[in-house]
């Protein structure tokens, strides 16, 4: 093929026990679906779910150093259960769902909180609030045959050693297979797709220098931190 410009190299996350990469297609993200995180940001529990996407680039493979975002001074994380597909369709049952799906990881959702914010305020799109560069850290995947469907189970995350997000995967309001459905009566799914899943209560806001931690129970762990000089706090 004669590319008029270089192509983008594919986005693949390691695979735990293999040798094989997972190409990623598309990268699909729910909107509050613990309770307790809705009740932090005032949502509503009883809505369906809702999604966004962020762009699979995004994603940074295995976590490590990155750069501190600009145009934000209340960047957040999201500690989420990645669910990643083998297979896909439009409309697939609820019951057949889970039959669809590769394996699991833990990702982060990092968000703009302030730019999310406005937009909300403004009714404008989340992209810029959520589908920044390396706004996806993500571990590597736990495939099914190596480990059963994960229906509970600690999710946590740390920042410089102390715990912020302490939940269970089990009080998602949404459960995997109930996302997949929904999310493929919107558009069509397919292999290579990843689902972030949402966040349990305790997002908070970080910093330059600081030190993320996290993981789920059976599925893996993920650590990031950001470059730069972590900057005094300032009372305001
Ligand atoms: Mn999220």
């Amino acid at each position: 093929m004669n590319f008029a410009v270089p192509p983008a190299p594919p986005v693949v996350l390691p695979v735990s026990g293999s040798d094989a990469v997972f190409p990623v297609r598309r990268v699909y993200c729910v909107g509050q679906n613990y309770a307790s995180h809705v009740a932090e940001i005032g949502g509503d529990d009883r809505r369906p779910p809702f999604f966004f996407s962020k762009p699979p680039d995004a994603l940074v493979a295995g976590g490590g150093l990155i750069a501190y975002p600009p145009r934000t001074t209340n960047l957040q994380h999201e500690v989420e259960l990645v669910v990643a597909l083998k297979a896909g369709g439009a409309d697939v049952p609820a019951q057949q769902a889970l039959e669809c799906v590769f394996g699991y990881a833990v990702g982060i959702d990092l968000t703009r909180r302030d730019l999310q914010a406005q937009a909300k305020e403004s009714g404008r799109p989340w992209e810029m609030a959520k589908s920044f560069d390396q706004s996806g850290p993500i571990g590597a995947l736990m495939p099914i045959t190596r480990t059963a469907h994960p229906v509970r189970g600690r999710i946590w995350l740390k920042v410089n050693g102390a715990v912020k997000q302490d939940g269970d995967i089990g009080q998602m309001i949404w459960n995997v297979a109930e996302v997949i459905a929904n999310l493929s009566t919107y558009v069509t799914l397919a292999a290579g797709d990843l689902i972030f899943t949402g966040t349990p209560a305790g997002v908070s806001t970080v910093t330059r220098g600081d030190s993320l931690e996290c993981g789920i129970d059976g599925v893996g762990a993920l650590s990031i931190s950001f470059r730069g000089q972590k900057l005094e706090k300032t009372e305001t």
